[in-house]
């Protein structure tokens, strides 16, 4: 079988940054799962449909038409219907836009199967909430990266404030402390760690720190 590695937590705590430096690492494929979702919730606006209207959702959702390609400085660009929509999924509404839609049940039946399309040869990394329990159960390698909700509004404000963004931290850590409250007690896949996921908490920890506990337990 192809190999996959997952790796999921909360928002801010340094999975898509893990993620994509193992998949170059390793030379596999990746898949952030959770831009699927801000796609999703992105699409709706642009469809004119309410993130409250569940079966509309489940429509977009089921025939999402959605392109990832690496540009040529090396980010990756996300399209929707040919539209490039990746910074605006990345913004704070496309946050909520995401786990609004993520929380119907229907619209994560919809995206299972287009996630598993990703794992293919030589290997997938998958980053987002449930790659280790739900979409990648049988994945011989689980990872669950977490860290205080204070630090990872912290991370979040100095990559807006670098990208010349002007935001509030105490705005940033709400956003935060309730996106984590609906992530983790929504009804299907809340946010929890894999029984067999290797837990690593990064609050006090260097991203270079991290990696390479990840790369060591890769590599055993
Ligand atoms: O990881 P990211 O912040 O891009 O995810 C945005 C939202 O999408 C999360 O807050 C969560 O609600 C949802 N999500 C999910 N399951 C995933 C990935 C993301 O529910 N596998």
């Amino acid at each position: 079988p192809v190999p996959v590695i997952t790796v999921d937590g909360p928002s801010g705590a340094g999975k898509g940054t893990i993620s994509h430096m193992l998949a170059e690492h390793l030379g596999w494929h990746l898949l952030d799962s959770g831009a699927l979702y801000r796609v999703t919730g992105q699409a709706c606006l642009i469809e004119g449909v309410s993130w409250d209207d569940h079966p509309a959702v489940t429509e977009v959702a089921r025939h999402l038409d959605v392109r990832f390609q690496v540009d040529e400085h090396g980010e990756v660009r996300v399209a929707y219907k040919g539209q490039d929509v990746s910074a605006a999924i990345r913004t704070e509404e496309g946050g909520r836009g995401a786990s609004t839609v993520a929380a119907i049940p229907s619209v994560r039946d919809a995206l299972l199967a287009r996630q598993r399309d990703f794992l293919q040869p030589p290997g997938l990394v998958a980053d987002g909430r449930d790659m280790g329990t739900v979409v990648f159960p049988a994945a011989p390698l689980k990872f669950f990266l977490t860290a205080s909700a204070a630090e990872r509004a912290e991370r979040r404000y100095k990559q807006l404030i670098s990208k010349g963004g002007s935001v509030s931290l105490a705005r940033l850590l709400k956003d935060i402390e309730e996106r984590d409250e609906r992530d983790s007690t929504r009804t299907v896949s809340p946010l929890v760690p894999a029984k067999d996921a290797i837990v690593i908490d990064s609050t006090a920890t260097p991203i270079e720190e991290v990696f390479g506990q990840v790369l060591q337990a890769v590599t055993e």
